[in-house]
């Protein structure tokens, strides 16, 4: 029992320090993850051991203690957090408890809103006029913000329309867009101030200013997802209602409410905004679901912590603290040196990350590294993991700072520094082991020779054992090279050669694109072989031949000039051409270039294909697919019931294809 009362005072003790960072200071110390894995474990403990429960535990307590700067105010109505889960069968858990307590199977409305990541506030309005503003505080006190919280644009300091009652209170919450917070980060940076880690903290932390002439400057927003009315009032039967009417009184609701009677709907309505949310230029960390009837909520009243009538449905966060371990210098296909960081794996929107791209030697200077740092990673649009920040606090004290290599860490060849372009490159191309690997793979590639089945591990393998040091070795491989490679039988050896031997014949945009000549990426070698008749002709061609292609620009064309100027290169190249059987005229490229870069908009209903997948299908072609019409429109693709879209076109005299004429195309892709 002993252990297990020091357990709990430990996750007390952790939990209440993270709550001061967080609530009080605005500048969390640990994930929201981490944070509430050990609020768990506390609550788990509690209710196993109920004897230990104490007023002052933090599974008892909502926030964290005020700050002195601010004169406090007292509640009129508690201000209290949210029940909340992350899966269906919590909710399902929150449902049926409200079933049961009105003992029907009855139909009961919820209504559905989004969960602003923000910081919550209360609002006092009397005779319609705005006279105090409260952040949430210990949900009994809170901090008087009233002079910061008039300079908000969207909070009326004065409601419009009739029917206001005498004292009403306003709940909402106050954020930053995204698009303002990487604003105010970046001036931040330059002014070398100290910035924040997401938009919550930063809209904490301009709410809670002295100098209310700070908070004006940061361009928040306020949306209202509660209220308190002082007197009885039998006009409003609903949540709903009453937002509504919070509209028309000239006070910002969000757009996205909906009510719903069935789970089946809402886990809909969480499904959809866990997509969008990512489109959304404010943070969203979940929906809230309340139960719709005011007369129901007063029924099912409140616990000391949260109200028995709503819950938050959450998703996963998309951040997360961890321990940076080393950062490995990488050698890329051009010789770019990237630095990518690897640290302890955390778990983001349900994916296991363990490394994170650092770009360049700039990033590394503006997060200032050193090692064993701990960091923030984000998912940037939920896909590339990014290092957001350094926790400066929990830096050790002899920490030694991340240092850029002169050499490269492969061929050990002195790096050259682009300060332009801010790259860092290794000079040595096919000399330095890296870089041959990444180029020998980059010709065999899918959208350069396409030689399925050989991967990096054979080349790497084939590199390894000095059986090829150049492109052309490969097109003389015998089964007898592959005798000494593990894992590589001789049914598996035929199939190499073979894929090889298929992969000779290609088209003149594959070669030019396969040579993984700098910045010539499959639009550009598209253009070189539309211009140049043959390879020989594109070895041999001016800078200023080069520049005179529609979409080359200085830098392309001497990157190209550059590269066949060295003899090796056109040695290579010359070769090549012998061995290979290299096609000018290409068909799919005709019907490609009719979709590829071009702005597309789809109208109708599709046989074939759902709009998203259709969408996808564009996407990958390297179409720009946009959902309205506009003189930038380059081609229409409609199918049946198609909507006003074919009309504004039609009109603009914009190129329309029906779906018949796009399968063709597509059939001719593929
Ligand atoms: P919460 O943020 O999970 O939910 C309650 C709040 O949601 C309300 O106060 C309200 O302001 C807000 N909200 C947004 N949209 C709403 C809507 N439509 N309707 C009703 N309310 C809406 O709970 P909390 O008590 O404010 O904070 C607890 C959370 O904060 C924890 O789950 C944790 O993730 C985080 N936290 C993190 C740390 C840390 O160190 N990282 C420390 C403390 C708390």
């Amino acid at each position: 029992m002993k252990k297990i009362k020091y357990q709990i005072n430990e996750l007390r003790k952790k939990i209440s320090k993270y709550n001061y960072f967080y609530h009080t200071l605005d500048n969390p110390i640990v994930s929201d993850t981490e944070y509430d894995y050990l609020l768990n474990q506390l609550y788990n403990l509690e209710s196993k051991y109920k004897e230990f429960i104490t007023p002052d535990s933090p599974t008892q307590k909502i926030g964290a203690n005020l700050l002195d700067r601010f004169k406090k105010v007292t509640h009129f109505f508690p201000m209290l957090s949210l029940e909340n889960t992350f899966d269906l069968h919590g909710y399902l858990k929150f449902e049926n408890r409200i079933k049961k307590f009105f003992i029907t199977n009855a139909i009961i409305e919820f209504c559905c809103e989004l969960k602003i990541d923000g910081i919550a506030v209360s609002l006092i309005y009397e005779e319609g006029i705005l006279i105090r503003a409260a952040t949430r505080g210990d949900g009994y006190f809170g901090e008087n913000i009233t002079s910061n919280v008039k300079t908000i644009k969207s909070i009326p300091t004065k409601l419009k329309g009739s029917n206001i009652p005498k004292r009403l209170e306003i709940r909402g919450e106050i954020f930053m867009l995204k698009s303002d917070f990487s604003n105010l980060n970046f001036q931040s940076f330059q002014g070398k101030k100290k910035y924040f880690s997401n938009p919550r903290n930063a809209a904490a932390g301009s709410l809670r200013q002295i100098d209310s002439k700070i908070t004006a400057k940061r361009k928040l927003q306020f949306v209202c997802h509660g209220f308190h009315f002082f007197e009885k009032t039998k006009i409003f039967k609903t949540h709903y209602d009453v937002l509504i009417q919070c509209k028309n009184w000239g006070i910002p609701i969000n757009a996205e409410i909906s009510i719903f009677s069935n789970y089946s709907e809402i886990l809909k309505f969480y499904k959809k905004f866990e997509k969008k949310r990512l489109l959304f230029d404010f943070d969203i960390d979940g929906i809230v679901i309340k139960v719709n009837s005011l007369y129901f909520q007063k029924k099912l009243g409140s616990n000391n912590k949260s109200p028995k009538w709503a819950i938050a449905f959450k998703y996963f966060t998309k951040e997360e603290i961890t321990k940076l371990n080393d950062i490995k210098f990488e050698v890329g296909r051009t010789g770019i040196i990237t630095p990518v960081a690897y640290f302890n794996p955390v778990y983001i929107s349900g994916v296991m990350i363990k490394k994170a791209s650092l770009y360049n030697k700039n990033e590394i200077d503006r997060l200032n590294l050193h090692f064993n740092d701990y960091i923030t990673i984000q998912r940037s649009g939920d896909v590339i993991p990014k290092i957001i920040n350094v926790i400066n606090n929990k830096r050790l004290q002899n920490a030694k700072k991340i240092i850029f290599p002169v050499c490269c860490p492969i061929c050990n060849s002195e790096l050259l520094k682009n300060r332009k372009d801010k790259i860092i490159r290794c000079p040595s191309g096919l000399r330095c082991n890296a870089q041959k690997k990444k180029i020998f793979c980059h010709f065999f590639s899918k959208n350069a020779l396409n030689a399925t089945g050989l991967g990096p591990e054979i080349i790497n393998e084939l590199i390894q054992k000095k059986i090829v040091s150049n492109l052309v070795d490969f097109f003389y491989l015998t089964q007898d090279h592959f005798k000494n490679i593990e894992n590589i039988r001789e049914k598996k050896s035929i199939k190499i050669i073979k894929t090889i031997y298929e992969s000779k014949k290609t088209t003149m945009h594959r070669f030019i694109y396969a040579l993984g000549i700098l910045s010539v990426g499959e639009v550009i070698a598209e253009k070189l072989s539309n211009y140049f008749n043959t390879v020989n002709n594109l070895i041999n061609a001016s800078t200023k031949e080069l520049e005179s292609i529609d979409g080359i620009g200085k830098v392309v064309a001497n990157n190209i000039f550059t590269y066949f100027n060295i003899l090796e290169n056109r040695q290579l190249v010359e070769k090549l051409t012998q061995i290979l059987n290299i096609k000018k005229y290409n068909q799919v490229s005709y019907y490609l270039n009719s979709i590829s870069n071009k702005n597309v908009v789809i109208t109708g209903i599709f046989q074939k294909y759902s709009r998203n997948q259709l969408k996808e299908v564009l996407i990958k072609l390297g179409a720009r697919v946009s959902s309205k019409v506009s003189k930038k429109t380059e081609l229409l693709i409609f199918g049946e019931k198609f909507g006003n879209k074919f009309f504004e076109a039609n009109k603009l005299n914009i190129k329309m294809i029906d779906e018949k004429e796009f399968n063709f195309l597509i059939n001719n892709i593929n």
